[in-house]
């Protein structure tokens, strides 16, 4: 099933909703799309 590895090479890199910077660390849409930076608004 080669397929669906296809398909999450091709998807394209995810955006922070807030800052727009590429997100390096892509972990579980439980926020959507933001990144670490702005997941931490105390730093
Ligand atoms: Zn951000």
């Amino acid at each position: 099933m080669t397929g669906i590895i296809e398909f999450f090479k091709n998807l394209p890199k995810k955006k922070c909703a807030k800052c727009g910077n590429a997100m390096v660390n892509e972990k579980a849409d439980c926020y959507g799309n933001i990144c670490d930076d702005c997941d931490y608004p105390g730093r």
